[in-house]
C-alpha cells in the first residue's frame, strides 16, 4: 500500500519569518495520516530542518548537484542538504529545466547522487502545452521517465511527479481523464522497466494548480498518490485544505 504524499515547493519565496508556517502546519496535524514534504529555497533548508525537528514533516531541497563537493559556486550537493537536515530534494522540475537548460542526463546524475546520500528524489515530468496540442504528451513523458529516473531507485526512494508545464502556476488543470492517462501509463512504465515491487509502491503525484477545492476530485484518479503543490503550499491554511483532501 503507498502512503499518500502531500509535497509543497516554496519555490524561491520564503524569508525566516516564513518559517512561521511549518509550526502552523504540524499544529493543524500532529499525526498526520499522509506523508507531509515542505520543500524551501536552500537558505531555509537548515533553519526549517530544526524547527521541525521529530515533528511528521519532511523537509527538502528544490535542488543538488551531482557531485558531493568541489568547484561548483553557487551549488548545493546532495550530502550538504542531508547535513542540512533534509530528507527529500525535488529534481528536475519545469522551472529547473527551463531557466537552466538541465537535460535528462543531468537529472539522473543529480538524481543517483541524491539516493547515493539517502534522500528521497521527486523527479518532475511533464509536456508544454504545444507538445500536449501535437498529441506527444505520452512520448515526452516517456522519454523524460527513461532518461531522468537512475538504476538506483527504490520504492522508498523515488516519487515521481506529473507536472504539465501548462498547469503550473496558471490555475488551469488537465481533465480528470488526462491526469488519469498519464499517471496510469507512469505507473506501467515504471512496473516495466523495475519491476513490479519497484514500479507498485512508487509514488506518483499530481502537481499543478492544485489547490484545496479541486484536490479531492484529482486525488480520486487512479494512480495518484497525492500531490506536489506551489502556491498553494505557501499558506499553512491553504496547504492544510488539500492535506485534508488526502487523508
Ligand atoms: C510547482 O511548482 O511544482 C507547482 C505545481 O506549482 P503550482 O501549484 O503553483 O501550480
Amino acid at each position: 500500500m503507498r502512503r499518500k504524499l502531500a509535497a509543497g515547493n516554496w519555490k524561491m519565496n520564503g524569508l525566516s519569518a516564513q518559517l512561521d508556517q511549518l509550526d502552523a502546519l504540524t499544529a493543524a496535524h500532529p499525526d498526520p495520516a499522509v506523508d507531509l514534504m515542505i520543500c524551501p529555497p536552500a537558505t531555509l533548508v537548515g533553519a526549517a530542518a530544526a524547527q521541525v525537528g521529530n515533528k511528521p514533516l519532511m523537509i527538502g531541497g528544490q535542488d543538488c548537484h551531482p557531485a558531493a563537493s568541489g568547484a561548483h559556486t553557487g551549488d548545493v550537493s546532495a550530502e550538504m542538504l542531508v547535513d542540512a537536515g533534509a530528507k527529500a530534494v525535488i529534481l528536475g522540475h519545469s522551472e529547473r529545466r527551463e531557466d537552466h537548460g538541465e537535460s535528462d542526463e543531468l537529472i539522473r546524475q543529480k538524481a543517483r547522487a541524491a539516493h547515493e546520500a539517502g534522500l528521497i528524489t521527486v523527479i518532475c515530468v511533464g509536456e508544454s502545452l504545444e507538445q500536449r496540442e501535437a498529441s506527444n504528451t505520452l512520448d515526452i513523458i516517456g522519454g523524460q521517465l527513461a532518461a531522468s529516473i537512475p538504476d538506483n531507485s527504490t520504492g522508498a526512494n523515488l516519487v515521481v511527479a506529473y507536472e504539465p508545464i501548462w498547469a503550473i502556476g496558471t490555475g488551469k488543470i488537465p481533465t480528470l481523464d488526462q491526469i488519469g492517462e498519464v499517471h496510469d501509463f507512469i505507473r506501467a512504465r515504471l512496473e516495466r522497466r523495475f519491476g513490479a515491487g519497484v514500479g507498485r509502491s512508487t509514488r506518483l503525484l499530481y502537481g499543478g494548480s492544485v489547490k484545496p477545492g479541486n484536490a479531492a476530485e484529482i486525488f480520486a484518479v487512479s494512480n495518484v498518490d497525492g500531490a506536489l503543490v506551489g502556491g498553494a503550499s505557501l499558506k499553512a491554511a491553504d496547504f492544510t485544505g488539500i492535506i485534508a483532501a488526502l487523508e
